[in-house]
């Protein structure tokens, strides 16, 4: 088969030398950058709070319906537009808000394209009417086509509106990429909602097919992200607040315990600019690495503030994306803030029912702990000693394990905060799984298992940093049955294992003996261990056991190493352990992102025995 013979240009397409170069029509133009500005209604929407923000308004309402795609109306308390600059705004290229290339580098509205109304006019039925406070009437400009009708005297209140109706109504290729109404609605609806984050301080109200489904006022930042992420987000949130060198970065960081499948909860914010940022979202990611299990997605809210020179936002038409003059400073910069947020110490913040000022020490209550009642004597049918145990008065014949006398204050009630520590002091064990302790607030309810996981792990990464994890000799060597792989690596990585703790020699073609584990590892079985350090060397590579995968490893290292469910703790156990929970970072979750406690306070009793005060 050869290749087919050299056809004469098709007849019906001219010949290239016939073809002169002209000007696309002004309303072409403006089509074709409409493709990129104003894809959906979405973007349309977007463009235009970005107006009415840059104009000063303090009220915006946004009306839409069939999803934008019927009516998008924004009605705004802004400047307005004087009547003689009505048609430049629906110019392309007319913009109120940069001169000069100079201005754009410390640009700081939102807008400066100059690009958005004759964009979104030149594609649908276009209506601007707008009212300047000193002027007694508003004045009302119509587009459709790209034809602009007379203006018109109006009936209106200061500000601006503006009414997009039967967008892409001349654009029928754009219109076939519309989805659903449903779906056109859900973009604009996140356009409206990621707007009313950046600006707590501004009112806005959103209406879609005559539904009222979003009316919130100016209010402080927490207040507006309870209403627009939700009271469950902001429940299980810590808000941060950093700044250095002209740049801050604040807002609210999910607990790793509140991850969710998706990233559905995801809002960054440079200078008030919504942005998708892999630079960004690659610090914050770091910053939950150690908390999160690797298929949980963080949620947060986080808003930067930048010198507006360092930041280039002129990347892409709907500025979505930025480019940072010193991306090496920033990353640093956030990653440490987010994780110091997440990192404060359990007793800082308290997981699951946090008080309403949860970094503060009086989370933990300064005034005496509120008298109870007697202990009663309770009929039931509760084993012998069951009482004693759960108040932490273990009989010695109960306890074979038991290494000191439960140290326990239990007549004494600590009168100041400064005597009770701030996770308190153990009570008792329950169901082999829950460790119970008094603090200042109330109740303590600690999953052991999860809580010493967090402490065994940080503490191996910390001792492995220092190039320097005790070993536990084992009195009696055990030996595994290996596989070649197993026997290979242990040849091939001794000095590796050695540094990570784990002492091992090929015993036979298919043996390896295990002398010594981590000494914080000691309670742990040794095969299990051994294999699974066998594994995660064998699998990433020695080189990656130390670097990327390091924390991985760890962490399941910690997870075999941790006291098992069911174990019975003495008091002096539980106490240790809520020491330990005290100094050590992170200790609110697990190595999995599971909460390792949480608080019961004293008003949270009452509630659920509905004891008035
Ligand atoms: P840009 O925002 O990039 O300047 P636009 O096409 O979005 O370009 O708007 C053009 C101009 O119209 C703006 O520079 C501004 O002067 C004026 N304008 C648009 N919307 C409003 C509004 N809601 N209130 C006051 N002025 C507005
Ligand atoms: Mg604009």
């Amino acid at each position: 088969m050869g290749l087919p013979a050299r056809q004469p240009v098709a007849s019906g397409i001219m010949p290239r030398s016939m073809v002169t170069i002209h000007r696309l029509p002004d309303q072409l133009v403006n089509q074709i950058a409409a493709g990129e500005v104003v894809e959906r209604p979405a973007a349309a929407v977007k463009e235009l709070l970005e107006n009415s923000l840059d104009a000063g308004a303090t009220d915006i309402a946004v009306t839409l319906r069939e999803g934008g795609v019927r009516q998008i109306r924004i009605q705004d308390n802004g400047a307005g537009i004087a009547r003689a600059d009505l048609p430049l705004a629906v110019a392309r290229h007319a913009t109120s808000k940069i001169g000069s290339l100079d201005d754009l580098e410390s640009v700081a509205t939102l807008g400066f394209r100059g690009e958005a109304l004759a964009s979104i006019a030149s594609v649908s039925r276009f209506s601007l009417t707008s009212r300047q406070a000193a002027e007694r009437h508003g004045w009302r400009l119509d587009v459709a086509g790209g034809e602009l009708a007379e203006i018109e005297p109006a009936q209106a209140e200061p500000g601006t509106t503006v009414d997009v109706l039967e967008l892409f109504y001349n654009t029928p290729a754009r219109r076939k990429f519309l989805r659903t109404e449903a779906t056109e609605f859900a973009h604009a609806e996140e356009a409206v909602r990621r707007a009313a984050l950046s600006r707590p301080d501004v009112a806005f109200r959103l209406t879609h097919n005559g539904r009222a489904l979003l009316r919130v006022p100016a209010q402080d930042a927490a207040a507006r992200a309870a209403a627009i992420l939700g009271e469950d987000f902001m429940a299980a949130a810590v808000p941060l607040d950093e700044g250095t060198a002209g740049l801050r970065i604040w807002g609210f960081v999910g607990l790793p315990t509140a991850a969710r499948a998706g990233r559905d909860v995801q809002y960054l914010f440079v200078n008030g600019r919504f942005v998708r940022d892999r630079l960004l979202a690659h610090a914050v990611r770091e910053a939950y690495r150690d908390v999160l299990h690797h298929d949980r997605h963080p949620a947060f809210a986080l808003f930067l503030e930048v010198p507006p020179a360092t930041v280039d936002v002129n990347v892409h038409p709907t500025k979505t994306e930025v480019r940072f003059r010193d991306g090496r400073a920033i990353h640093p910069f956030v990653r440490h803030a987010v994780e110091k947020a997440l990192a404060r110490p359990a007793g800082a913040t308290v997981a699951l029912l946090p008080e309403p000022t949860p970094a503060s020490p009086a989370a933990f209550g300064t005034t005496p702990f509120p008298s109870r009642q007697a202990a009663m004597p309770l009929h039931t049918g509760m084993p012998e000693g069951f009482y004693d145990r759960l108040f932490g008065r273990e009989q010695p014949a109960a306890a074979p394990r038991q290494i000191a006398r439960p140290a326990m204050p239990e007549p004494e009630i600590p009168s100041s905060r400064q005597d009770v520590p701030p996770l308190g002091f153990a009570l008792a064990q329950l169901s082999g799984v829950y460790v119970l302790a008094r603090n200042a607030a109330g109740l303590v309810i600690v999953d052991m298992h999860a809580a010493h996981e967090r402490i065994v792990y940080e503490r191996l990464k910390a001792s492995l940093d220092r190039a320097a994890i005790p070993t536990q000799q084992l009195l009696i060597p055990v030996t595994l049955l290996a596989a070649s792989l197993e026997t290979a690596t242990v040849e091939e990585h001794a000095e590796l294992l050695a540094r990570l703790g784990f002492e091992m020699a090929v015993s036979s073609p298919t043996s390896v003996v295990v002398r010594s584990i981590p000494w914080l590892l000691r309670d742990a079985d040794p095969v299990t261990l051994a294999r699974e350090v066998l594994r995660e060397v064998a699998e990433v590579g020695a080189s990656s056991v130390l670097a990327g995968r390091r924390d991985e490893m760890l962490a399941a290292l910690a997870c075999h190493g941790a006291v098992r469910a069911n174990r019975t703790l003495t008091v002096a156990e539980m106490n240790a352990l809520l020491r330990d929970m005290e100094e050590t970072e992170r200790a609110g979750q697990c190595n999995h992102g599971r909460p390792t406690w949480c608080q019961l306070s004293m008003d949270d009793l009452d509630r659920l025995f509905m004891r008035g005060r």
